[in-house]
């Protein structure tokens, strides 16, 4: 491991502030991902700069929606009654993630900005990953690719981002707030992750030294009627395959007014599945209805070697996500 600085804000003007004294700084909160991949070496700041300490810990109505601190753990906010009553397709999603342990660990906003866990990316011994050292190629492409991409990938990347978290707060229409050098800013969840095009070491649309401070979800009134469905290897502590998670508002002849759908495990970020949306809207959620919807948002897929069963896997998991948001009374 490099060696590094530590120095612990005091506020969040204070982390602001130091992060410009220096290009090679990072953030630390709860270091669940950041720590593990500066063992590794994949991650090498000369500075941290710890904001676990810093009171961004509140969970609390804003514009009756919800407003999360960015230093609330991912167990406090999965459990908290405005959680569970105003967006339980946010709790549900991020008890679906890791472990315990870790959840009562992880905090929101790091939860925001872990990375892939494409394998080639994790392990420097595999020279070529454009995410690690842009220009030298992708492993990936012409390696096990099982877990990467079907949606959104470029030439340079094919990895997927690893969250549950972020595919609910995508569903939700979230917006991350943040301050940095030039002010506060407003980001809209769909906006704050990237796709890889030829800057696939670019994760999000921070700019440098801005620090997440919360997360903002509205209040849907038909945020009950949900589902969060991922399918994995395992049934605990493993990434999402592939994840849907879905919000449906229903008229009063049950056609589908508005439906919320994100996929997890199939692209750069988490995706919105607007085509597959735009076709229920209007129509019963049919079994027909739901799987022309799924064949919708799957038609412009592309699977590597190993992967093509997300395809069928994601179409599956669409349909399966918005008839248990249905059947939601
Ligand atoms: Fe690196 Fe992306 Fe290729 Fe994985 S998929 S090896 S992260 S460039």
């Amino acid at each position: 491991m490099r060696p590094f600085t530590y120095v612990r804000a005091s506020s969040v003007a204070d982390a602001v502030g130091d992060y410009a004294k220096s290009p090679e700084t990072c953030f630390l909160a709860g270091g669940t991902n950041l720590v593990d991949l500066m063992k590794m070496g994949v991650e090498r700041p000369a500075r941290l700069i710890d904001v676990s300490h810093l009171p961004l810990t509140s969970i609390e109505e804003h514009e009756q929606g919800v407003r999360i601190g960015a230093m609330v753990t991912n167990a406090d906010a999965a459990n908290h009654k405005l959680v569970r009553t105003l967006c339980p397709v946010l709790s549900e999603a991020m008890l679906a993630g890791a472990s315990p342990q870790l959840r009562n660990k992880a905090t929101m906003g790091g939860n925001l900005l872990q990375r892939t866990r494409c394998y080639y990316f994790y392990d420097p011994s595999y020279r070529e990953c454009n995410k690690r050292t842009p220009g030298s190629g992708c492993a990936a492409k012409s390696g096990y690719n099982r877990i990467h991409a079907i949606l959104g990938a470029s030439e340079q990347c094919i990895a997927t981002h690893p969250s549950d978290m972020c595919v609910a707060l995508l569903a939700l229409d979230a917006v991350v707030q943040v301050k940095g050098p030039e002010g506060e800013r407003s980001i809209k969840m769909v906006d704050f992750h990237r796709l890889p095009g030829n800057t696939p070491q670019i994760d999000t649309n921070l700019h440098p030294g801005e620090l997440i401070v919360a997360i903002d979800i509205p209040a849907l009134p038909y945020a009950k009627r949900f589902a969060y469905i991922k399918v994995r290897d395992r049934n605990s502590y493993a990434f999402a395959l592939v994840s849907a998670a879905a919000i449906v508002d229903l008229d009063e002849e049950g056609a589908v007014r508005r439906a919320h759908i994100a996929l997890g495990g199939v692209a750069h970020k988490a995706w919105r599945a607007t085509k597959a949306e735009r076709a229920l809207t209007g129509k019963k959620p049919d079994a027909a209805n739901l799987r022309a919807a799924a064949e919708a948002e799957l038609a412009d897929a592309k699977a590597y070697q190993h992967n093509a069963f997300k395809v069928e896997l994601a179409r599956r998991t669409i349909v399966r996500a918005v008839t248990t948001a249905v059947g939601r009374a």
